[in-house]
């Protein structure tokens, strides 16, 4: 029996998508570990609301020099399948805060079609935002790419992976540093910056020792370089005497804030792709080495429960904790996403 029509009859997938009282049911998370498979994956669920022009894909396209991001081949796979029932897909990013090859739309499109994103390759146009419209969650206000910020639904394709500050890169990251505009990825990372209570410091020196981009020196006073400072929170976590805090919130958090500021109000399903599982994300020229073997690919329509999945199935097949590998806790995001109502932790997981 295909699954549509099992939850059909349970009364549950297609109403989970859906339903604003969905939040009683653990979620409902489809895996497929081969890519002939993903086709049905997506069929398991209602997707009659994404039938509509100008349907985002969205999907980080991958930083020049990096090799891992989601293939081509696959990416076509889902919007043959958006096509199929009668939608107008395009694949959307958006620009880069940091300074590179992305930073601009038109340097990003180079990228892009230099990694086989092309109308040949994948079926449908690219398209790179950046500036949009405030949508508050939380007391934060974040401005998510108009492309996003316009359309009733859409799509989330994420390349699972490890992540220097947000420990996990899935789903969650996907939409609250990939979806929302340059200004406000910088607000982000910003918000997880420490900030000194010198009165606790004893000038030990372990956050200098956990920073890995050398933006902290203790000598005869703690001295930061904010330019040099992504907001990851490795030295807020390091501190033995709790003397660092953020300015203004943890950085795993404030994504799964932002995340529920770009969905607020949409239909939206995820994919995450377990393939090519590397240390560290796409955004990074060389994400250094694979950490995990290929496990295979996700679908749902919980950004929660399809990232708590993940980061289980990559610390089941690696043997290791994420937190380890990483150094910050990417479960923050998931008890973040929770916190706001973006999705639920619980999930289970339907192999097909
Ligand atoms: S937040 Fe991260 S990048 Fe910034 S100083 Fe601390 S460890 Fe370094
Ligand atoms: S780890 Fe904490 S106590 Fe030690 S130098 Fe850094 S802020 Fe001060």
């Amino acid at each position: 029996m295909f699954l549509a029509e099992r939850f059909k009859k349970a009364g549950k997938l297609n109403s989970f998508l859906f339903s604003k009282s969905n939040f009683r049911y653990m979620a409902d998370v489809i895996f497929v570990d081969k890519l002939e498979k993903l086709e049905r994956a997506i069929r398991s669920f209602d997707l009659s609301a994404f039938k509509i022009d100008k349907l985002p894909i969205k999907l980080h396209m991958g930083e020049a020099g990096n090799k891992y991001y989601v293939n081509p081949k696959i990416v076509k796979i889902i919007v043959d399948e958006f096509k199929r029932i009668g939608a107008s897909p395009f694949l959307f990013d958006t620009i880069s805060k940091y300074e590179g090859p992305r930073a601009t739309k038109s340097g990003y499109k180079v990228v892009a079609f230099k990694h086989g994103f092309t109308k040949q390759n994948v079926g449908c146009d690219v398209i790179i935002g950046d500036e949009g419209k405030e949508v508050e969650i939380k007391g934060y206000k974040f401005e998510i790419a108009n492309e996003i910020y316009n359309a009733p639904c859409f799509v989330v394709v994420s390349h699972a992976k490890g992540h220097s500050d947000a420990g996990f890169g899935g789903a969650i990251k996907n939409l609250g540093m990939g979806c929302v505009s340059r200004k406000t990825k910088g607000f982000i990372h910003c918000a997880g910056q420490p900030r000194i209570m010198k009165e606790r410091c004893t000038l030990c020196g372990t956050c200098e020792a956990a920073c890995i981009f050398d933006a902290i020196k203790v000598n005869e006073e703690w001295k930061i370089d904010y330019s040099k400072c992504f907001g990851c929170g490795r030295c807020i976590a390091a501190c033995p005497n709790k003397a660092l805090k953020p300015i203004t919130e943890n950085l795993r958090k404030m994504l799964a804030y932002a995340a529920k500021a770009c969905v607020k109000g949409k239909k939206v399903l995820y994919i995450n792709v377990l393939l090519n599982i590397t240390k560290f994300c796409d955004c990074m020229p060389n994400p250094l080495p694979i950490i995990c073997r290929d496990i295979g690919i996700l679908v749902s329509g919980d950004p929660v429960s399809i990232d708590n999945a993940s980061i289980d199935l990559i610390e089941k097949y690696s043997g290791r904790k994420l937190k380890e590998i990483e150094g910050v806790d990417p479960r923050e995001q998931v008890i973040g996403g929770e916190e706001v109502k973006l999705g639920r932790a619980s999930y289970e997981l339907i192999k097909i």
